[in-house]
């Protein structure tokens, strides 16, 4: 669909003026993202601006296949969506990788069910936007345990469905979604681990806001507390039980999807330190190889680098959504790259940071790096790293990594 805009061929391509071209059909919505950023971080707001503009462009609906009535793009083109509209609002980043990464997993277990797939192709049709429930109340973080279960309804109620109530710690752009993927246990009587995922569309839920969203970082996902109140279908629960979509597809294509947009909002943070730089330079009429915070740079360079090379490798590693590839996928090394490239791209911007001095420091004017350090600080404890870790270890103990595979 699009061509390649990977950071080292970005920042390759930068032109004289110190912007980077930003690849295909994506480039529009970029540019808005970009333009409504500080906006968006100001007043902790939803990124409207930028999701319409992506709606319009018709970049929503970009992972369904064409055999479920979408464009048919690959998860590395939904990557490097993600990657150029970050790298102008992380913010808007977060939300694109949010719904893609939901979306992958409607496309990857609909099967041959009617309701998902209808859904698909309406939320193709319509631009839709999905949301995840997977966070709640009491179960301390962990995806793999839901409290929240279906109530049959009773005997004599008319309405047939299930009643679903799950009080949410984060729901990202909950009121601004039209339709939700939530987990929650099999039965009243099922373990806390035996789980599944419901699809809730426009008319299946209520929200009831229980807490806002003040944070210091990607405050446009307004990743609020809601309890959710569902009434819907037995058809609108997924029949993949939640444990094998979420190893095969929720945690993986999030961690990749999730590393495509802090590799952006990290780009950009380079351009603008390089652009502090360059501007002391010209002042002080130095050359380039003396120049202070040029070494910050480089040290910025080569983990923003590495961080690409482990995204590539996850990638193609991974394959698509569903495919048979797609299970091999090790959790571990699924852990790994979300560990591993969020401190990566973190650190960077630290650098960034220590490059431009003041001019990054301050909080206004074109080289300032306070949203993008204040948004990245989001990627090791969304999911905590920590967690992600502690279970790594446990993970490290069975088959040995697969080192030496390097093409
Ligand atoms: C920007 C953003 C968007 C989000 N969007 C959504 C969304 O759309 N939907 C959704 O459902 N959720 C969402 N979440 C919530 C997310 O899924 C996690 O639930 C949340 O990040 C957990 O936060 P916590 O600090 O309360 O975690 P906790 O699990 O309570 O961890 C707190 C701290 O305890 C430590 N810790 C926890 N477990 C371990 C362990 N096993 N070993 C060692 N240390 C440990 C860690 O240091 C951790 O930082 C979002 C979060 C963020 C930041």
């Amino acid at each position: 669909m699009t061509s390649p805009g990977g950071l080292a061929e970005a920042i390759a391509a930068e032109s004289a003026s110190g912007t980077a071209p930003l690849p295909g059909a994506i480039e529009g919505p970029a540019a808005v993202a970009a333009a409504h950023a500080e906006a968006v971080d100001r007043e902790g707001r939803f990124p409207a601006e930028a999701i319409a503009a992506l709606r319009q462009a018709g970049r929503l609906g970009m992972l369904v296949p064409a055999a479920m009535g979408g464009p048919g793009g690959t998860l590395a083109d939904a990557v490097r969506d993600c990657f150029a509209v970050a790298r102008g609002c992380g913010s808007a980043g977060m939300v694109l990788a949010m719904h893609h990464s939901q979306m992958a997993c409607l496309v990857a277990h609909a099967g041959d069910a009617a309701w998902p797939r209808e859904y698909l192709a309406r939320a193709v049709r319509d631009g839709l936007l999905l949301a995840s429930v997977t966070s709640e109340e009491g179960v301390g973080g962990n995806l793999r345990r839901s409290l929240c279960a279906p109530e049959p309804a009773a005997a004599d109620d008319p309405d047939q469905r299930a009643h679903l109530v799950k009080r949410a710690t984060n729901i990202s752009y909950g009121a601004h979604a039209s339709a939700l993927l939530l987990s929650a246990r099999r039965a009243p009587d099922a373990a806390e681990a035996d789980q599944v995922l419901w699809l809730l569309g426009p008319d299946d839920y209520r929200l009831e806001r229980t807490g806002g969203w003040e944070t210091m970082g990607m405050r446009g996902t307004r990743s609020e507390a809601f309890v959710v109140r569902a009434r819907a279908g037995a058809e609108q629960a997924l029949s993949t039980g939640f444990g094998s979509i979420a190893t095969e597809t929720m945690t993986p294509v999030t961690h990749i999807l999730w590393a495509g947009l802090w590799i952006g909002i990290a780009a950009d943070a380079l351009d603008r330190a390089r652009a502090a730089v360059k501007g002391k330079l010209r002042k002080s009429g130095g050359s380039a190889a003396g120049a202070p915070g040029t070494p910050r740079l480089a040290a910025a360079t080569e983990r923003l680098l590495a961080a690409e090379a482990l995204l590539a490798s996850a990638l193609r590693r991974y394959g698509e959504p569903g495919s048979a590839q797609s299970r091999e996928m090790r959790p571990a090394e699924v852990n790994m790259l979300k560990t591993a490239v969020s401190e990566a791209t973190l650190d960077a911007v630290g650098q960034c940071l220590i490059a431009a001095g003041l001019a990054g420091y301050r909080v206004d004017g074109a080289h300032a790096l306070s949203r993008h350090l204040r948004d990245l600080w989001s990627a090791p404890l969304m999911v905590p790293n920590d967690a992600i870790r502690a279970a790594s270890a446990t993970l490290m103990l069975g088959p040995r990594p697969q080192l030496g595979r390097f093409l």
